[in-house]
């Protein structure tokens, strides 16, 4: 449980932070600086998953976080997906998974010969069985093609879609689909809000998205959501316990 004076009683966990060393921003992510920053906020859990530079440069990288996880209690361990499309391998310790502009022009800009790609079936397929969530970040038209081939997978959108369109464009595009979740990192307090109001609570999950945001900053905005504890809680952990079978 949290003790902090941020959340009272509640359980908090960031559902999403990056880990270890960053190839393209020469800057690196330790573990001291995740438990500091949960220390300050009184975060009781963190979902860590490696920088794309770094993962797309060596795999190895998701074993070297897995192993930083199986010494670190507070941490939750995501997979890095390669671009070969290897789905998060069972039985080793990973509670999801982290999908980055696959083969992405310049980082940023989707490949739709990803959705080609005769292994993407076989990767969905191998998903939906492993039942775990996926944090996807592309384009609109790219997750939306990418949803329609799925009814069970759990996708993450990170920043509500902020990245990858307009936010409520994401909203309304996916606001009947039950297997689809948001993270709130970097988003404005204003579009958690209009979330909240078009789709609902039990969909949405607190992120920071550290180095990019700060725990605390990221934490006050939920916080200062005028909406009540209960739903509150729902956001700050309870509904990414349920999403990635945490007790
Ligand atoms: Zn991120």
């Amino acid at each position: 449980m949290g003790e902090g004076e941020g959340g009272g009683e509640m359980e908090i966990i960031d559902s999403h932070t990056h880990w270890g060393p960053s190839v393209t921003m020469s800057t690196e992510v330790t573990t001291r600086e995740l438990l500091k920053q949960a220390q300050q906020s009184a975060v009781d859990r963190i979902v860590i998953f490696p920088f794309p530079s770094t993962a797309l440069v060596d795999e190895g990288i998701n074993q070297k976080l897995l192993d930083e996880a199986a010494r670190n209690e507070k941490f939750i361990p995501y997979y890095y997906i390669p671009e070969t499309m290897k789905p998060i391998p069972s039985g080793k310790g990973f509670y999801g998974g982290k999908w980055h502009w696959m083969r992405g022009i310049q980082d940023c800009s989707s490949n739709y010969q990803a959705l080609e790609d005769p292994r993407l079936g076989e990767f969905i397929e191998a998903s939906e069985k492993i039942d775990l969530p996926i944090v996807l970040e592309e384009e609109l038209a790219f997750t939306e093609a990418f949803v329609k081939k799925t009814k069970s997978l759990k996708i993450i959108i990170p920043h509500l879609g902020m990245l990858g369109g307009n936010p409520m464009d994401f909203s309304q595009a996916f606001k009947g689909r039950e297997n689809v979740y948001f993270d709130t990192a970097l988003a404005s307090t204003d579009t958690v809000m209009r979330y909240i109001e078009k789709i609902g609570h039990e969909r949405i999950l607190f992120g920071s998205d550290i180095p990019f945001g700060t725990m605390k900053r990221e934490l006050e905005k939920v916080l200062s959501l005028p909406i009540g504890d209960d739903k509150k809680e729902r956001i700050l952990s309870k509904n990414l316990k349920k999403l990635i079978g945490l007790t």
